[in-house]
């Protein structure tokens, strides 16, 4: 079947979700992809920041490979050794309470929902609200959806959940403004990701601990995209002044395996109880071992450190760049900020072109998240065909007027 196959059987089988570029994968290895027709690509997306420790990283691979042979599902009703090391591994790493697994990110915000309105049911709160900023994204199931405003708005797809607001980008006036008797919790991403790389400012993480402390509602930090060593520590609350009470990983958690997880405080730990919440899948023997490999290969002060100089070499080359306004983030999660008069989406089809996948999340910005094992030589090619692309794109655009 070639391209042509595919676009065909899609068009006629696949909703209409998604659109995809005309391109197709067949083999990945480290921070590169090869196309159907051999053709060699530089993956500075990381099928949206999941392969971080890059394509077919070997101790993944091998960890699937054995577990797979062994033993696939079990379900919730009975143990497997992976999936409890890995609650331990991830409790210890981060927040010290309890895990609940999930399959998506979506889905482990949902458990952090579930935990935030019984929290707020247990304090005499009725009608529990949840508070997020504008553009924040945490997925597409109806909870996390309504705590998703630029998409809870599609009126499609209405009613939304009762119990969400939103309040302005990093405005931490506002966010305590709105956090009051009746909030369950703040729902947040440290930085966010889907909107175009945009990282809160301390003083924002502040006022939101210090509203959540004076109110009782929970901090919840939406880690997803953040988290697993993407700014440079392995989740990014470590690189600001506050500590969320709950929080949710998925994304590169699994290497490519689907899965999630909601991660507490030891307090946050105890609010569910048998019933309230379940999933035939999560925390399966497959997924979990995939992540304990994940966790064994990026959980390392070397790798971390590797990614914020990484990081750093590659803001600084970025910036230097005709027709480059900003980069904004931390580590490897770079948000790209083109000058007045580019047109990103046309800049990265043409990177695409040029064999160097990125993303444009917004118009006029194109998102960096490369597999954080990402070496010198490549940073140093993936810089070089942006210039050209964007050298391209001016000459080009020049020559029309
Ligand atoms: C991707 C993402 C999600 C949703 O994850 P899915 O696995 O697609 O459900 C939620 N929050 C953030 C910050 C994300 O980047």
């Amino acid at each position: 079947m070639n391209l042509t196959d595919l676009q065909a059987l899609e068009q006629r089988y696949l909703m209409r979700t998604y659109k995809r570029a005309p391109v197709e994968f067949v083999r990945g290895e480290g921070a590169l992809l090869w196309d159907a027709g051999g053709k060699e690509y530089l993956d500075f997306l990381g099928g949206i920041s999941v392969c971080s420790v890059g394509h077919c990283h070997p101790e993944v691979v091998e960890a699937v490979r054995e577990q797979a042979g062994r033993l696939m599902h079990t379900s919730n009703l009975f143990y497997t050794e992976p999936m409890v090391r890995l609650a331990e591994r991830l409790s210890a790493s981060s927040l010290g309470g309890r895990v609940f697994f999930a399959n998506s990110g979506t889905e482990a915000n949902e458990c952090a929902i579930k935990i935030a309105r019984k929290h707020a049911h247990r304090r005499g709160i009725s009608a529990p609200e949840i508070v997020s900023f504008e553009r924040d994204f945490h997925g597409r199931t109806y909870g996390s959806l309504s705590a998703t405003p630029a998409l809870a708005a599609n009126p499609d797809l209405a009613p939304m959940l009762d119990g969400f607001r939103a309040v302005p980008f990093d405005d931490g006036d506002a966010l305590h403004a709105a956090v009051g008797e009746s909030t369950a919790a703040v729902l947040i991403e440290p930085i966010q990701g889907e909107a175009g790389i945009y990282p809160l400012s301390d003083e924002t993480l502040v006022a939101a601990r210090q509203a959540c402390d004076e109110s009782g509602a929970l901090l919840i930090f939406d880690e997803i995209q953040t988290g697993i060593g993407r700014t440079g520590s392995l989740w990014a609350f470590e690189q600001t002044p506050v500590r969320p009470d709950v929080m949710t990983s998925a994304k590169a958690l699994g290497g490519g395996m689907p899965i999630g997880a909601c991660l507490t405080s030891p307090e946050a730990g105890e609010i569910l109880e048998p019933g309230d919440h379940g999933s035939t899948f999560a925390g399966g023997p497959l997924a979990s071992v995939a992540a304990l490999a994940v966790l064994e290969i990026v959980d390392d002060a070397a790798l971390l450190r590797r990614v914020r100089e990484q990081g750093a070499k590659l803001r600084d080359a970025l910036l230097a760049l005709d027709g480059v306004e900003a980069v904004r983030g931390r580590g490897l999660m770079l948000g790209v900020g083109l000058e007045d008069g580019f047109d990103a989406a046309a800049v990265g089809a043409d990177l695409l072109e040029r064999g160097l996948i990125v993303n444009v999340p917004e118009p006029g910005t194109l998102r960096l998240l490369p597999p954080l094992t990402v070496d010198s030589d490549q940073i140093e090619r993936a810089v070089a065909t942006i210039s050209a692309a964007l050298l391209s794109y001016a000459t080009h655009e020049q020559a029309s007027l």
